[in-house]
């Protein structure tokens, strides 16, 4: 995309476009992509074959494979949207495509595509597809073609069905470093014939993770013909139709997908969904859009604001919704969800501290199973923690079907720690804001405990100052180099530690039976208590009392300051133009960093020490990451400065929709950047304290939104808040108990 192209338009229910040339290609697949968060396909064109397979994906939640020792790769799955199209004996492909239009509706999750097929004889043909991951059984993919010969009359073939000839191409986490070789997990392909279809069956070469699609068919509107077809690893059926003039055939198809995941053998389940529905597109759709308005009961926010701000946000939305994998507890969103292979389909801090809040406060049952992912990782982090020589239990930076490090970058997998006390901190908001006691009591205290005695080793204790230096430890800001007492990662270890300490105390007090279980599973000694509680008190943390400054971490004040304006032309990251070492050496920031912290724990900073934080910082920061620009919204927003807040806002909001940072077409939807924007929104805007009980708000909304309804989870209770332009806030008690409950039946 070239910047200032804003050709996608944005509707209040739906994104479209007109258009369907190659060079947009990639970024149209990126932007319309889709999901159920079971799976994601990529906005691809059924019928278009890809000269890029590696980016014509299916990927399903949690289905990774090695690519080489203990390093894996989110696998790209048999394409069950497969189809091609011969029109009087002529492959479509070598048509020409005019008139062509995509669209992607946030109500329902339906793509469609409508274009024109023209031949060297002049004749016409009107093709229209549809397609949607289904949200009411989330193994059930649903496609629709209909095809009218305009001004002739001939045969016409639909060839459909799963092409299990696909192939990954594994990105490094090095952006600089391209890849031009392919992986081909598949092997062992299996096939079950039906009468209207089959199931493809196949498993993955190292570790024999098998996978299943099925589909089956069934036209209406000519006489059709059907008869299986079978080239490599692609298996269909050829549906046959001879057209009138003007004569539009339709043919349904319905995919059925289960993999090794799903606890059953996958061809049978995929076989048994077959049997147990039908290729009725309309009937499927109707039961999707069903569940669909379940969710949007509870995670829309219906802005009196421009369409297009309004179709942004629910566009943000439905992407933070395909790519969850809901009720799952063994897998959580990628940094580019289910919509591209960017990152190895890994699991960041993103998800903690950019995305769930949205799920916490509106689809809480989501919210739940990505915590229990880290619940159920926590032995891996304990062993994690062994590897590294320290106690407790070290999330890792990246991470995948297991807990183990994913990050091949050392400086980063090694020193980035603060992502343990983030998943810490998502722990204690969680279990604070939605009331969920028992998840904390069961669950999330001992997450605690392993991390709050990881951070007490890992912590440096300098016997002559007294002190305790966290040495050796990247922040948030990448940029930063590897320092020491950085102070984000100081301060959310405390807030990890005085979790802790406060969660035991609870229990001692509440529940003794449940506080010994804990002590003895922890193998608690009687000492780490007043260890953590003597570490709470004698960190290194940095204030500039004669700027009133927050100092980011040891060495920042001693780094050589850039002229930014000078070296920096796009809005590319800077390490496509100075090399990252020697970046690492200059006073700038790739995102924020102190301010980040301020925006997670405010209550701890004065509104004084945040402005002048804004003033230090922000000037310097580059937001080289995507997961930058809604952070300084939600910051900005807080502090009134409408100006900026307003700018980064639309950064975020838009960053795929209109390809901010260049990126989108390469690399995928960006999850946490969508997570950012909606805090931006609602914790900014709309100025939603975090706090337990009734919301409360404290809106501070710009010019351009009126006003903003919206429905928060509370305490166990739903609430609908509106608030306005002139300040007034009112909250109303949902009295239905679970306004979820249609969506949550099929989780
Ligand atoms: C950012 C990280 C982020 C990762 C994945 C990096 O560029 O600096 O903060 O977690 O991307 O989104």
């Amino acid at each position: 995309m070239e910047p200032g192209m804003e050709w996608i338009k944005i509707a209040p229910w739906d994104i479209s476009c007109e258009g369907a040339e190659e060079e947009t290609r990639d970024y149209r697949e990126s932007v319309f992509s889709q999901g159920n968060g079971y799976l994601g396909m990529r906005g691809y064109r059924p019928d278009e074959a890809s000269p890029n397979q590696a980016h014509r994906t299916t990927f399903y939640s949690g289905f990774y494979e090695y690519i080489r020792p203990g390093i894996t790769d989110l696998v790209n799955q048999p394409d069950c949207s497969y189809t091609e199209i011969r029109l009087c004996g002529k492959p479509a492909s070598e048509l020409r495509v005019t008139k062509a239009k995509q669209s992607l509706s946030m109500k329902t999750g339906e793509a469609s595509w409508q274009y024109m097929l023209e031949d060297g004889e002049g004749r016409k043909t009107q093709v229209e597809a549809f397609r949607f991951a289904s949200m009411d059984n989330r193994r059930l993919v649903a496609l629709r073609y209909r095809i009218t010969p305009l001004n002739y009359e001939g045969t016409l073939e639909l060839i459909t069905g799963v092409d299990g000839g696909v192939e990954n191409l594994p990105i490094s986490d090095n952006q600089m470093q391209g890849n031009t070789e392919f992986v081909k997990f598949w092997t062992e392909h299996a096939f079950l014939p039906r009468t209207d279809g089959g199931v493809l069956s196949a498993k993955t070469r190292y570790s024999k993770r098998e996978t299943a699609a099925g589909w089956c068919v069934c036209a209406s509107g000519a006489a059709t013909q059907q008869t299986p077809y079978a080239q490599g690893e692609t298996y269909a059926t050829t549906l046959t139709a001879s057209l009138k003039q003007g004569q539009t055939w339709q043919v349904d198809k319905l995919c059925a997908v289960a993999c090794w995941r799903d606890g059953e053998d996958p061809a049978p389940q995929a076989a048994r969904l077959l049997n147990e529905n039908e290729a009725d597109y309309d009937a499927l759709l109707k039961n999707n859009a069903v569940v669909w308005e379940s969710i949007w009961r509870t995670a829309d926010i219906r802005l009196d604001a421009s369409d297009e701000l309004q179709g942004a946000v629910r566009y943000n939305i439905y992407q933070l919704i395909a790519s969850a994998p809901h009720g799952d507890e063994h897998a959580s969103i990628g940094a580019r969800g289910l919509m591209h292979g960017r990152y190895k389909g890994c699991y960041f801090w993103d998800t903690e501290v950019f995305m769930l809040p949205f799920f916490r406060d509106t689809l809480p049952d989501t919210a739940k199973s990505l915590l229990m992912y880290r619940y159920n990782t926590l032995n891996d982090a304990i062993e994690s923690a062994r590897r590294f020589s320290v106690k407790g239990a070290r999330y890792s930076w990246m991470s995948s079907d297991t807990g183990f490090e994913q990050c091949e970058t050392w400086d980063t997998g090694c020193c980035e720690i603060h992502i343990t006390a983030d998943i810490a901190y998502a722990v204690g908001k969680y279990a604070l804001l939605s009331g969920d006691k028992a998840f904390m009591d069961e669950f999330g205290a001992r997450i605690l405990v392993e991390t709050a005695r990881y951070w007490f080793d890992r912590f440096s204790y300098c016997a002559p100052e007294d002190r305790y230096h966290l040495l050796f430890v990247k922040g948030p800001d990448e940029y930063c180099g590897v320092t020491s007492d950085n102070l984000y990662t100081v301060r959310l270890s405390k807030h990890n530690i005085a979790l802790a300490l406060q969660t035991l105390e609870r229990l001692k007090k509440e529940q003794p039976g449940r506080y010994e279980a804990l002590v003895q599973a922890a193998a608690l000694l009687p000492e780490e208590q007043a260890n953590w509680r003597d570490l709470l008190e004698k960190t290194v943390e940095r204030f500039d009392e004669g700027r009133n400054l927050w100092v980011q971490d040891a060495t920042f004040e001693q780094l050589e300051p850039l002229d930014i304006p000078g070296v920096r032309d796009t809005c590319k990251p800077l390490y496509y133009t100075l090399n990252f070492d020697r970046l690492q050496r200059y006073r700038v920031l790739k995102q924020p960093d102190v301010l980040m912290l301020m925006a997670l724990l405010p209550e701890e900073f004065s509104q004084a020490e945040i402005e002048s934080a804004w003033d230090y910082y922000e000037p310097i920061t580059l937001h080289d990451s995507t997961l930058s620009f809604g952070m300084h919204a939600l910051v900005a927003a807080r502090l009134n400065k409408q100006a900026e807040a307003q700018g980064y806002f639309e950064k975020a909001l838009y960053m795929d929709l209109k390809d901010v940072m260049q990126n989108t077409a390469r690399e995928g939807i960006h999850t946490a950047a969508l997570g950012a924007a909606w805090q931006a929104l609602v914790y900014g805007y709309c100025g939603l304290s975090a706090d337990p009980g009734a919301p409360c708000c404290t809106p501070r909304l710009p010019e351009f939104i009126r006003s903003a309804a919206f429905t928060v989870f509370r305490d166990g209770i739903w609430y609908d808040v509106t608030v306005n332009r002139e300040g007034s806030c009112t909250v109303s008690k949902i009295q239905n108990s679970n306004p979820n409950s249609v969506f949550l039946r099929g989780v």
